[in-house]
């Protein structure tokens, strides 16, 4: 229901009113106020669709209330229709329309006008509510769409703010990760698919040596040994199903060096593009660290395990082949005592030798200054100028020698080189030797004593068999002609037997006899070598009388031996038939008589020939003789070892040939004292031939050498000789000879009765004198016989092993010596030289 506010003092025109809109609009509530204030009032808690408003009212008049009104928000869109004291009131209007009326009614109020107005007002109002309410309900609508407005607002401020924060983040972290690839250790390589490198770090940079611009221009395969070019894609395809891995590889530095690395490798997208990317980190030292320590492992195992010390330095060789170049490679060992340096092992592309001269050689230099050596080209000059080495072998690009010690003793020297590649080792190669080497030194040490040791002890086996073997064949040496002695001479002296077979009988005693003689001699003479005891007494002999006395001697050890059937030559050329050499004769004569017995002894048929080789001879320098045989001949692993003492070539029991195994030595000792040397002629197959040399000094011809010696030899006959010795036998021995030749005798069992012989005896012409004597010894007693009889010829009687016996007697003042046991042709043609 619509509702009229009448505000007027005057209660009448409120009933007038009233009445006029209950009579026109029944259905139009009208209130009623007396006053403006009242009115005010009823208008905001009434909400009356329209307002009559009597301007003309006490205390507030109808413009306050009316102004007052339209000021109230409540009641500013209520409209207000001022009434009017008369019709044309124009300034009441005016002032009404001013301050916000909206139509005017005049005194007295027609009703007509009154509705009309009033109807107008409604509509109006209708009107202005509905607007109103339109313009709430679209405020409403703009306001609650400015709420979510807002509130989406806020929630992309919000947003806003999160991207931002995540971006700032995300700025943050990928910095932090540019600063941790920039600044670490490890390498980092980003690559596409296809293995193009696309990104890469510092460190690697420094790892591979290439800078990032060349790296971004590679491809992963130029680098990695272990990828191939063609397997990249189908790495990737695993790397893809997998997403990561982690192995090790090789790659090659721009310098060509090899690193080992451990990588882990993934796959990562960026931008939505799939991208492998490769952490690594150098595991070189690592790696090589493991290796020495194999290595070390190695060389110490081969040390046990390896046989003997060529075998080890060949392991030693390979074992560092694998951390260095090793392809020319030798180790030198040092022996202090002699300063001379061994080759044990060289493996060379160049040089094949089998030993160093410790002159002024680059590993005696290592030697010398006890450490390590890198000889690069100007070092080596550098040395070269100081003379500290000199020129030995093939010049080498680059020369490293380590040496080998044993606490703190240098023993060898490790030496590698290259004749190609002058950077082939560097400090790092001196620092990797130098720590080997001492592994290496202990190996080496080690195998060369356990091989001296294994040698000695070979040695002690081999000289304990010998030993055996020597003293089997000494019991059968000396037993078998000590059987013969002793069982003819019983038979001699037991039975009754012809002239014929005694002669036979005693010839074989003989022989026996000299046999045993020679054994016991032979042993004399060795040791009297090996004591280093034996003298040499060199003298100018004719070359041409020494020969024939040795032929003399073995034509008759051939008739001895039953040899005759074998052909004796004996060839000197004529121009040396004439020399004479200086040289000690007996020990000359001794070597070629050993030499020619073992001919005839193992020759049963054929020829023996000896003699000079003319060829070898000139001024200062040696003279070559030769003992050549048709016999048995020597096999050619023996040719050596017959030298050494006791040596035979047939050594079991059942030796077909006797011999005690002297006879070589004695020949080879005797010549190195004289300043020769023996051999056996490699290359001969049938048969053996003997060389040996002996120094010859071209001192003229000795051309009366022989006639000197015949003009000698005169006759024994009714000379006097005084024999001067204690032992019975051995002076009936003498006496025997010396009267079968024609001589006269006299015999002194004392160095005083042979002094008193010769001061009674002026027939004497000869004295043969035994040095050892009880009352006076020989020595004295010459001394004394020279004393009466200057020119009287002296012979002492020497015995063989005693040493000085020789040269006492001749300082005693005898003229010539013959050894104990005298044999008869010895002692004729000795004393027929003073006669
Ligand atoms: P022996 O003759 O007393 O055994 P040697 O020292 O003289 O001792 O000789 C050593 C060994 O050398 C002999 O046993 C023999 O085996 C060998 N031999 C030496 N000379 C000859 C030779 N002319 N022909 C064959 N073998 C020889």
């Amino acid at each position: 229901m619509k509702s009229i506010l009448a505000i007027d003092d005057k209660r009448s025109n409120l009933i007038t009113i009233t009445a006029l809109i209950n009579d026109q609009m029944p259905d139009c509530k009208v209130l009623i106020a007396m006053s403006g204030k009242e009115g005010i009032e009823i208008a905001k808690k009434e909400q009356p669709d329209t307002i009559l408003l009597d301007i003309i009212m006490p205390e507030m008049d109808g413009f306050e209330t009316c102004k007052r009104l339209k000021e109230d928000a409540l009641t500013k869109h209520i409209p207000v229709v001022l009434i009017t004291a008369f019709k044309i009131d124009t300034e009441s209007r005016i002032k009404g329309l001013n301050i916000g009326a909206d139509a005017f009614l005049s005194k007295p109020i027609d009703s007509s006008e009154l509705m009309a107005q009033v109807n107008v007002m409604l509509r109006i109002k209708e009107v202005e509510d509905k607007l109103r309410s339109e313009k709430v309900a679209l405020e409403d609508i703009v306001k609650k769409r400015t709420i979510k407005i807002s509130e989406q607002n806020r929630k992309l401020q919000r947003e806003i703010i999160e991207r931002k924060q995540t971006e700032e983040k995300i700025k943050n972290l990928s910095s932090r990760n540019q600063l941790i690839l920039d600044t670490t250790m490890d390498g980092y390589v980003l690559t596409n698919l296809d293995g193009k490198i696309v990104d890469v770090n510092p460190a690697y940079c420094t790892m591979i040596g290439y800078s990032k611009e060349e790296l971004l221009e590679m491809n992963i395969t130029d680098l990695d040994a272990e990828i191939k070019p063609k397997e990249i894609s189908l790495k990737t395809k695993q790397l893809l199903s997998q997403g990561y891995s982690r192995n090790e590889s090789i790659q090659r530095c721009k310098n060509g060096k090899v690193l080992n690395l451990d990588m882990s490798i993934g796959v990562m997208h960026i931008n939505e593009t799939p991208m492998v990317f490769y952490f690594i980190r150098n595991i070189t030292s690592q790696k090589y660290a493991e290796k020495i320590q194999r290595v070390l492992l190695n060389i110490s195992n081969a040390a046990i395990t390896k046989d003997n010390l060529i075998e080890l330095i060949c392991s030693i060789k390979d074992e560092l082949g694998t951390v260095i170049d090793t392809t020319n490679f030798y180790i030198a060992l040092y022996n202090d005592e002699t300063d001379t340096l061994s080759l044990p092992f060289i493996e060379d592309e160049k040089d094949v030798v089998t030993s160093i001269p410790s002159g002024n050689t680059l590993t005696y230099y290592v030697i010398k200054t006890q450490s390590t050596l890198l000889a690069t080209k100007e070092k080596l000059k550098e040395l070269e100028d100081l003379g500290e080495v000199g020129k030995y072998g093939s010049d080498s690009e680059i020369w490293l020698g380590v040496p080998l010690k044993i606490k703190g003793k240098v023993f060898g020297v490790l030496v590698v080189q290259s004749y190609t590649d002058e950077f082939a080792y560097d400090e790092s190669d001196v620092e990797i030797l130098e720590f080997i080497s001492e592994q290496i030194s202990i190996a080496i040490k080690r195998k060369d004593d356990e091989q001296k040791l294994k040698e000695a002890f070979d040695k002690a086996t081999e000289s304990d068999r010998l030993k055996s073997v020597f003293l089997a064949t000494m019991t059968h040496e000396l037993r078998t002609p000590l059987n013969a002695v002793i069982g003819f001479s019983e038979i001699i002296k037991t039975e009754d037997l012809s002239i014929d077979e005694i002669k036979t009988f005693n010839k074989t005693i003989n022989i026996s006899g000299n046999h045993l003689l020679n054994i016991v001699e032979d042993i004399f003479e060795i040791t009297l070598i090996e004591t280093g005891e034996l003298k040499l007494a060199k003298e100018s002999v004719s070359l041409q009388k020494l020969l024939n006395e040795v032929h003399e001697f073995i034509k008759i050890e051939q008739q001895n031996t039953e040899k005759e059937h074998i052909d004796l030559r004996l060839k000197i050329p004529p121009e040396l038939k004439k020399i004479s050499i200086e040289t000690d004769p007996l020990k000359f004569k001794q070597i070629l008589i050993n030499l020619l017995k073992n001919a005839l002894k193992f020759t049963p048929k054929g020829s023996v020939e000896y003699g000079i080789i003319k060829d070898h001879i000139s001024k200062e320098a040696l003279l070559k003789f030769y003992v050549k045989d048709t016999g048995i001949g020597i096999p050619k692993n023996k040719r050596e070892i017959i030298f050494e003492i006791f040596r035979q070539v047939e050594e079991s029991h059942s030796r077909t040939y006797g011999g005690t195994g002297i006879g070589l030595s004695i020949a080879k000792k005797l010549t190195e004292l004289l300043g020769g040397k023996i051999w056996i002629d490699p290359n001969f197959t049938k048969g053996s031939t003997f060389y040996f040399t002996i120094p010859y000094k071209d001192k003229g011809e000795d051309d009366d050498g022989e006639i000197r010696s015949t003009k000698r030899m005169g006759k024994l006959k009714n000379k006097t000789i005084l024999i001067v010795e204690d032992n019975k036998t051995s002076s009936n021995y003498l006496n025997f000879i010396l009267t079968k030749s024609g001589a006269i005798t006299i015999c002194a069992e004392n160095g005083e009765i042979a002094v008193a012989s010769v001061e009674k005896n002026a027939a004497i012409e000869v004295v043969l004198m035994d040095l050892y004597m009880p009352v006076m010894d020989g020595y004295e007693a010459t001394k004394r016989i020279k004393s009466i009889r200057p020119d009287l010829p002296v012979i002492a009687q020497t015995a063989f092993a005693v040493e000085g016996d020789r040269e006492n007697a001749l300082e005693a003042g005898c003229d010539d010596y013959i050894t104990k046991p005298i044999k008869k042709e010895l002692l004729l043609e000795l004393i027929k030289k003073y006669v």
